[in-house]
């Protein structure tokens, strides 16, 4: 009797096991997908392994069908899975599901087909029959709709897929009544959606990237391409951090890496944060590779995924561009791997399997002997402090190209400001003053506030009430109605919940006391675009936030809009602060620098200075200098001190001597234990159950247990969440006492979310 362990799309799940009685069939190779029965359903499974033994009690039920005989998935991804569901602890089921393409559990065909409709010999000769006005074709002439669908046929000798036609309205039975005329032909035909063209990276890059003669790197730039070209040539697993300020171009010593790797005959895989917010770097591999690059992200359609993942599978693209999931594509000769922008929060999936894109691009090239390049000007802290170690490669661009220079950082004291000009200022003197100026010369200025909305809460001023969210312990943050015209009565302004969607009309009196003296507080994007307008009436203003980019397309469009020219300040969130390379942009207003600071985080600090010092890198791109003014209430604090000088070493010295204090990552390795509950009690007793059980394990040393209390977002969508942490030098200590304590409560695993190297512990 032979048996194989199988990945199944269950949560939590380890691998199960399953019996193969075909006695004369080959077992389906490590990869490949299987129907298997589960309860009572039959799901699609993914083999894992192959000779796992008879399970305990001897049941085990039969493999249904076998729908690949050759590895679905490399098996090389299988094993990155399967370090993903053990280090992360998540089930396997989680893990494979994030490496398999769209439909993949659904359909076995590995392409789809797309039918192409294209005019006929015989149809041209009718077209060129009616245009002369020459006897019409056998037995009947051509309507009006038909000869305007034959000459649309006509134009593009090879035809036109049907979903164009049809989007041009010449529908399916039109294209029938031509192909029963013999007029026209249809055709099946292999159908890659290329996202590229289908306006998934629609801004345009912004300079020409086809440069001919190539630019001429500088002698910096030249310098750490060669060892990095060293590192690659080697052939071994390797690490380096090549950190490199602002606008020093790092992403052409990618193109140059990645091209090298390619001529000798291997991959290169490129991740990214966000590919909306940095279409330069996809647009620039794009143009560099051409048709040899694939591209994968959440924001394409299902289908233009599933094309571009199995044009991969086949061989066919020597460069994978992506988000974090793009780490396990199913590439074979895998020689390099750029994390763009290492630093960035987004290659964390914040669910299961609740990874880190940038962690797992190293673990995979460890396993392929590849060489990661970790790309960022404000590195994380871990990184950093495995680069001062010695553990990863350290090459650094300390200038920007063609001696441009950084952009000058002025502070401005909004404790002074609000004395002088009352506690209602937005828009501080020197900043209105520096936009006024960009305006009169037309230049560019980006103005960020990290946070949306117009108001950040609402109050009564007779009883004190607030609105807060019914289902999550956050106050509503007020918007300005969508759509329609405003209510008078509620002025058009709608309370929303940032974390659950409840929104709310917001009344013109109090809910409990009646009294009409509904007041606002705080601010965000919204308020300062109203700010800006009022005070430059004239100038193109435009918000960019997650509430303004809703529409799909609507953040390309802006961006393109922007690097266009067509908008003279723009307003926005850390969406904003990203690689955007707009050579226009003279100067970067912040107008809260302190807005995260706040947070009780052990990264707020981390954070404010990594998004200081890359909003402060979006001035000064082009031939004219940048300048940035950054309005804060804390002034003399080091994150916004050395965010100003864009000092990274000394912040992170400053930096790395506070988490040692504190003992807080990268010191030590931390894991979060989230325990959710119907009432506070339930989940509090829970957790405690679980930290409890933790003891015995944490007495024997390698980490403590901090905890359980409440957690800093104690409600969220109607649940109750109560937290630990546990904290140590050693995860593998950490993750197998967890994981021996949830396998004894299993009744507590789904009420638990377990969180390896968190980088969000709201
Ligand atoms: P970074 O990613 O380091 O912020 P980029 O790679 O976006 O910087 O480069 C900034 C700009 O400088 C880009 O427009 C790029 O085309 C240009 N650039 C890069 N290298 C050179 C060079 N050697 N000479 C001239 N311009 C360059
Ligand atoms: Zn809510």
């Amino acid at each position: 009797m032979r048996f194989i362990s199988v990945a199944v799309p269950v949560p939590y799940l380890a691998s199960l096991t399953y019996r193969f009685s075909e006695p004369h069939a080959a077992l389906p190779p490590v990869g490949a997908r299987v129907r298997v029965p589960l309860g009572s359903r039959s799901v699609t499974g993914l083999v894992i392994a192959h000779d796992a033994d008879a399970p305990e009690d001897g049941e085990a039920r039969d493999v249904e069908a076998v729908l690949d005989r050759e590895p679905f998935l490399p098996p090389s991804v299988v094993a990155l899975c399967e370090w993903v569901a053990d280090y992360y602890m998540s089930g396997i089921g989680d893990a494979i599901g994030v490496a398999l393409p769209p439909g993949a559990r659904r359909q076995t065909s590995s392409f789809r087909t797309s039918r192409v409709v294209a005019a006929t010999a015989h149809g041209l000769a009718a077209l060129d029959s009616g245009a002369t006005g020459a006897p019409p074709l056998p037995g009947r002439g051509l309507t009006a709709k038909q000869r305007a669908a034959l000459e649309m046929l006509a134009a593009p000798a090879v035809g036109l897929p049907m979903a164009t036609l049809r989007d041009r309205g010449v529908g399916g039975d039109l294209v029938r009544r031509l192909v029963a005329h013999g007029l026209a032909a249809i055709r099946q035909e292999r159908d890659d959606r290329d996202p590229f063209e289908a306006g998934a990276m629609h801004a345009p890059p912004l300079r020409p990237v086809d440069r001919d003669p190539p630019l001429a790197l500088t002698a910096e730039q030249e310098a750490a391409l060669d060892r990095l070209s060293a590192l690659a040539d080697a052939g071994r697993f390797s690490v380096a951090l090549l950190r490199g300020v602002t606008g020093s171009g790092k992403t052409e010593i990618y193109m140059r890496l990645a091209d090298r790797v390619c001529r000798m005959g291997k991959q290169a895989l490129v991740l990214v944060p966000e590919i909306a917010l940095t279409p330069s770097v996809a647009a620039r591999v794009r143009a560099a590779f051409g048709s040899r690059v694939a591209v994968q992200h959440s924001a394409l359609s299902d289908g233009e995924r599933h094309d571009q993942w199995h044009r991969i599978r086949r061989g066919e693209v020597d460069v994978v561009v992506g988000t974090r999931s793009a780490v396990f594509s199913p590439l074979t000769r895998l020689g390099l791997v750029i994390v763009d922008e290492e630093h960035d929060t987004s290659y964390k999936q914040e669910e299961a399997p609740r990874y880190h894109g940038r962690d797992v691009a190293i673990v995979r090239a460890s396993h392929g002997q590849a060489l990661v390049v970790l790309g960022s000007a404000t590195p994380s802290m871990e990184t950093c402090q495995h680069a001062t170690s010695g553990k990863y490669a350290c090459v650094v661009l300390e200038r920007r190209v063609l001696d441009r220079p950084l952009a000058s950082v002025r502070l401005v004291n909004m404790r002074a400001e609000y004395a002088e000009e009352g506690p209602d200022v937005v828009i501080g003197r020197e900043l209105a003053s520096a936009v006024d100026d960009r305006l009169h010369r037309r230049e560019q200025a980006l103005i960020l506030l990290n946070r949306r909305g117009y108001a950040t809460a609402v109050f009564c001023r007779q009883c004190g009430d607030t609105f807060e969210c019914p289902n999550c312990s956050v106050s509503l943050t007020v918007h300005r109605a969508r759509a329609g015209p405003p209510r008078a009565a509620s002025k058009g302004w709608t309370a929303r919940c940032h974390y659950c969607n409840y929104a709310m009309t917001v009344p013109a009196a109090c809910r409990k006391c009646a009294a009409p003296y509904l007041e606002q507080a705080g601010f965000g994007t919204e308020k300062v675009e109203q700010h800006l307008r009022e005070r430059f009436p004239d100038a193109r203003i435009a918000r960019l936030d997650r509430d303004a980019v809703r529409r799909r397309g609507a953040l390309a469009s802006l961006l393109s809009r922007f690097a266009a020219g067509e908008i003279d300040v723009l307003v926005g969130t850390q969406m904003i602060a990203k690689g955007h390379d707009f050579p226009r942009v003279t100067l970067v207003g912040v107008i809260s620098a302190d807005v995260g600071l706040g947070l009780a985080d052990f990264r707020a600090a981390e954070r404010t200075f990594q998004l200081l010092t890359q909003v402060a890198g979006r001035a000064g791109r082009g031939e004219r200098a940048g300048e940035a003014i950054v309005q804060t209430l804390y002034p003399e604090h080091y994150s916004i001190q050395l965010a100003c000088r864009q000092d990274y070493p000394a912040f992170f010295e400053r930096e790395l001597a506070y988490r040692r204090a504190m003992r807080y990552p990268p010191v030590v390795a931390l894991v979060n234990v989230i325990v959710r509950g119907r009432t506070f009690a339930a989940a509090m007793h829970t957790a405690t159950d679980l930290a409890h059980a933790l003891g015995p394990s944490a007495a024997r040393g390698g980490f403590a247990v901090l905890g359980p209390a409440p957690a800093p977002l104690v409600r969220l969508r109607g649940e109750h969440r109560v937290q630990f942490f546990l904290k140590g030098a050693r995860r593998a200590d950490m993750r197998e006492a967890l994981k021996a304590a949830l396998a004894a409560m299993p009744h507590v695993r789904r009420r638990a979310t377990v969180d390896v190297d968190p980088v969000s512990i709201l």
